[in-house]
């Protein structure tokens, strides 16, 4: 499988950062868990508009904001409990297509939120 996954650019981080102070510490929590348990994999973390639609992602889905990351390990349902164990306030989930546990800053997105989208991607979310 080839590796995929980008960064969130910097202009991102800045305004996501400003709009939901802690949430990447939670994220860069969940990475350092992920590396302790055996043969976890990052599969997916920043996804752009266009990607995150040819992969079938939500709508409002957490990677395009750089809150979300994608992990595999052969057995998901023990690295979701390992990080459930280690890494409060983040939500995981064990996802079967294709096989991973997404991990995701906040635990959903309010209207406020919301408005990081149209901030960052007019094109795609015209502000109301
Ligand atoms: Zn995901």
């Amino acid at each position: 499988m080839p590796n995929r996954w980008a960064y969130p650019p910097s202009n991102i981080l800045e305004k996501v950062n400003a709009a939901a102070p802690g949430a990447y510490q939670r994220l860069w929590e969940t990475l350092q868990a992920a590396s302790q348990f055996p043969g976890a994999e990052l599969t997916s973390w920043w996804r752009d508009p266009s990607r995150n639609r040819s992969v079938g992602g939500a709508l409002y889905s957490q990677h395009l904001l750089g809150l979300a990351l994608d992990l595999y390990a052969p057995n998901l349902e023990e690295l979701a409990h390992h990080l459930r164990q280690r890494v409060p306030g983040v939500r995981v989930q064990v996802e079967q297509k294709p096989p991973h546990v997404h991990v995701q800053a906040l635990p959903t997105i309010t209207p406020a939120a919301r408005g990081m989208f149209s901030a960052l991607f007019p094109a795609y979310y015209p502000p109301r």
